[in-house]
């Protein structure tokens, strides 16, 4: 039996100063929509939220 495998490389950008701080992989099964995620941004210094990008 076969397992479909649907994982896409997405960027993950800094809501407060846009810049792109996280590469990783989602399921698209799993989050068809676009990922937002509090992550520490260096550049801000501080946990932000951070949207799925292109
Ligand atoms: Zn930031």
């Amino acid at each position: 039996m076969e397992v479909e495998v649907v994982r896409v490389k997405i960027t993950l950008a800094c809501t407060e100063c846009k810049q792109r701080n996280y590469d990783t992989k989602k399921d698209k099964k799993q989050h068809p929509e676009r990922m937002e995620t509090k992550k520490y941004c260096r550049f801000c210094k501080a946990h932000t939220l951070h949207k799925e990008t292109k």
